[in-house]
């Protein structure tokens, strides 16, 4: 009919196409959302809220897959695209070799 039905949505995480609303929302489908979700990562470097920023940038789908380990994060305001690898970041606080949650969604992802 129009050019977003035969636009086929495919999921960040495994690249099967989605279906339903919800899953192209979420940018995963069911199985990889929770995958990621349970996906054994150590946190223990991190702060209770930058694990929770870090799932919630997943959950947006506000970090992409770019190629091998490296993703695609959208900053907090959506002004700027970071560059994220789970050991280094271009945001501000990555290049200061501090730990940002763009790294551990990174490690999330490479995880799940
Ligand atoms: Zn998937
Ligand atoms: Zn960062």
């Amino acid at each position: 009919m129009n050019a977003a039905a035969t636009t086929i949505t495919r999921c960040l995480h495994c690249r099967r196409p989605l279906r339903s609303a919800r899953s192209i929302a979420n940018g995963y489908g069911p199985t990889c959302a929770r995958r990621i979700r349970n996906a054994a990562v150590d946190t223990t470097d991190y702060k209770p809220h930058q694990i929770a920023s870090a799932r919630e940038l997943i959950a947006d789908a506000a970090i992409v897959p770019v190629r091998g380990q490296a993703f695609a994060a959208v900053s907090s305001d959506g002004t700027e695209t970071y560059l994220a690898h789970p050991t280094n970041c271009t945001c501000p606080a990555g290049l200061k070799a501090a730990r940002c949650y763009h790294q551990l969604a990174a490690r999330m992802l490479l995880a799940a």
